[in-house]
């Protein structure tokens, strides 16, 4: 297993006190251990970049630390305590310019309230996304492809997916909400028969209606109620700033403030909304950035 990647360089520590503070930046769960003064700081990544539309997460332990934040991309990602330390989850929006070297800067807070930066660089790939092009909506449902209508619905949802709430309500790893066929990958851009194109910001499983929709983690149910185009859509917090949604519902069986386990059944798959037949449409969302619900699967959180 690789282990060092590359060095965060500590170019602006906000204290001299902290200046001899050792920042490391490694790959995977690779023993750090620079034997260099003290006190050190060492930040773990479990990736090497990150592809558009993807989440990582990122570890950062030390001596009195008390939180911090992650400025990248035009962005603040906050940091969290865990076990052994804190963590945060960085995110790449779907459209973000592949680019070998955005500026990363990592920002901790000292429990005495001090304050130490650090900078290094964010690696962004292509998202390697397809192109849909025989989506053929119902004529009584063309009109849902209206520019407005999109981007209001997309400001409701960025609206409820840029919640942070700082606690963690799922543990280990997220679970498909369904069985059913994977049908239209996460990022695909659409072509609609009236000739206009969307990009698909969920993952989309085939399946009749009224099977079970499952919540992929435990979480709070924040909304439950009818959109145009997602049609009936339930959304979960898992905290973190983490959000998944299920789209398309016929009915739902939650209600917002209602907490909800791993697995448990959140309504019936539907076909109402934007929709050419009954199916689901998962999305995941971190820090109001909709990320690839399948990758996110295969993130483990630290505990
Ligand atoms: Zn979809």
């Amino acid at each position: 297993m690789r282990t060092l990647v590359k060095h965060f360089s500590s170019l602006r520590p906000a204290r001299l006190a902290l200046a001899a503070a050792v920042l490391v930046l490694a790959l995977g769960l690779g023993v750090i251990s620079p034997a260099l003064s003290q006190p050190s700081i060492v930040v773990s990544m479990e990736f090497e970049y990150l592809r558009q539309g993807t989440a990582g997460v990122l570890k950062v332990s030390g001596p009195d630390l008390a939180g911090g934040v992650i400025n990248v991309l035009d962005r603040s990602f906050p940091v969290f305590p865990v076990t052994d330390g804190f963590a945060a989850m960085i995110a790449v929006p779907i459209d973000q310019r592949i680019r070998k070297d955005y500026p990363m800067v990592l920002t901790l807070y000292r429990s005495d309230g001090s304050a130490v930066s650090y900078e290094s660089t964010l690696r962004v790939e292509s998202g390697e996304f397809i192109r849909e092009s025989d989506f053929t909506l119902p004529s009584d449902r063309v009109y849902l492809l209206a520019p407005d209508i999109q981007a209001n619905e997309d400001a409701r949802l960025k609206a409820v997916y840029s919640v942070v709430t700082p606690n963690r309500f799922w543990e280990g790893q997220f679970k498909l909400p369904s069985n059913g066929a994977l049908t239209s990958p996460f990022g695909s851009v659409r072509t609609y028969n009236d000739g206009s194109t969307r990009r698909h910001t969920g993952y989309d499983f085939q399946m009749t209606a009224g099977v079970p929709i499952l919540s992929a983690a435990s979480g709070r149910v924040v909304f439950a109620r009818g959109m145009d185009i997602h049609g009936n859509i339930v959304i979960v917090d898992h905290g973190w700033g983490v959000f998944s949604s299920y789209s398309h519902m016929r009915e739902m069986y939650v209600v917002p403030g209602q907490q909800v386990l791993q697995g448990e059944v959140l309504g019936e798959s539907g076909n109402t909304g934007r929709s050419t037949g009954p199916h689901l449409h998962w999305e995941v969302a971190v820090n109001g950035i909709w990320v690839n619900p399948i990758t996110f699967t295969g993130l483990r959180l630290p505990g």
